[in-house]
Parts: C-alpha cells; structure tokens; sequence
C-alpha cells in the first residue's frame, strides 16, 4: 500500500450514484484507527503512537457531506494536585459539515485561513475550513474527503488542561510537600510552619483560567 493517510476517505461510493437520488442521501459508515502526531495542549497529550479511533457516518447532503459520530482517544498528562501520572480517554461526539471548495465560495463567504495545514504541500487546500453563510466548514475537493482535520480538531479542543488523577485525589501536604493520596503526615495543615506559606499560597486546583 502507498503510505496514504488512513484518514482520507474515498466518496466514490457516497457520491458517485447518490447524487441523483431524490428523497433520502446515501450514507457510509466509516470505522479508522490510526496514531497522529502532535495530539497536545498544555497539560496533556494523547501519547506518542497511541491510536486515535474515529467511528463516523457519513451523510451526502447537498453540496457536501456531514460527518457525524464518536471520536475516541487516550490522553496523559500530569495530575494538577499530586503531579503524578494522570490518564484518561475522550470520547467525543463530533457532527461537522465538510463542503466542496467551489461550491462553498459560491456562498459568497471569504473563504477562512486553512488551519492545521502549515508546511503541509499543496494539500493546504484540502486541509482548510470555508465559511459557509455562518456556519464553519471542513473543505475537500474531488473524490476524497480528509478526516484528519476533523479528528485533530475534536481531540485538541477536549484534551484536559488542568487535568486530575481522580477526583478524590488528595494533593500534595501543603507543609511537608509529601504526597497525601500515598502517605499521610502529622502536619498540622492549619497552622503549618510560616515558612512555607508562600507555596501553601499557591493554588494547583483551582483559579486556573
Ligand atoms: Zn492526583
Ligand atoms: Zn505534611
């Protein structure tokens, strides 16, 4: 097989005889599991090499297609209280409309700076989003269609910033510094050593903006 991304989706299918049906839109069901580079924010990432799962129907609508489903991947990062590991998995619900490059700019709409795209060849195009009336959209061009955008975007803007190993997790003694979800300490956490009330100021779970 060439080296293809496992994300580009052939329309043959959905478009080819679909078009000139009237009534109901052809859909397909599409079903990837693929690693992607660069899946992170401040606070966490989806591991190196981890697979990224994307359940998604695509629906033929007029002048495009919509692209709904599940986006699943796991995530890491450092817990905001304790500093130790924090894992997780997202699974999010995603429905996004993907518009034919010419069709969308016969809307009239100034068509947006491709994102996500940069150093990428001439596919840049391909990678973009259209303003459609006001409505963001995904743009592909011929017979193919990229998730990848898709899934990149939904993963980045649910990825945790400030995430926590547990709900319950008990922190770091404000005092002594050990950690409290392993070790308990005879601190009293009331009126702790004054020296250390600059750090105790410090807040790692709340007020993060
Ligand atoms: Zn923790
Ligand atoms: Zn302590």
């Amino acid at each position: 097989m060439r080296a293809r991304s496992q994300w580009r989706v052939s329309l043959a299918d959905l478009l080819g005889t679909g078009r000139a049906l009237v009534g109901s839109w052809p859909k397909l069901e599409v079903s990837r599991s693929a690693a992607m580079e660069g899946l992170e924010v401040t606070g966490s990432s989806v591991p190196a090499g981890a697979l990224v799962e994307a359940k998604l129907t695509l629906e033929a609508v007029q002048h495009g297609v919509i692209v709904a489903g599940k986006v699943s991947a796991p995530w890491q990062g450092e817990c905001r209280r304790c500093l130790e590991v924090a894992r997780g998995t997202l699974d999010i619900d995603v429905r996004e409309l993907f518009c034919e490059e010419g069709v969308a700019s016969t809307h009239g709409s100034a068509s947006g700076a491709s994102r996500g795209a940069s150093g990428a060849s001439r596919g840049a195009s391909l990678e973009g989003e259209l303003l459609v009336g006001s409505e963001l959209a995904y743009a592909f061009s011929g017979d193919e269609i990229d998730l990848a955008p898709l899934v990149r975007d939904a993963v980045l803007l649910n990825l945790p910033a400030a995430p926590l190993c547990g709900e319950g997790c008990l922190g770091l003694c404000p005092s002594c510094g050990i950690d409290l979800n392993r070790e308990s300490c005879d601190c009293d956490r009331n009126g702790y050593d004054e020296r250390w009330a600059p750090l105790a100021a410090l807040r790692f779970d709340e007020g993060r903006s």
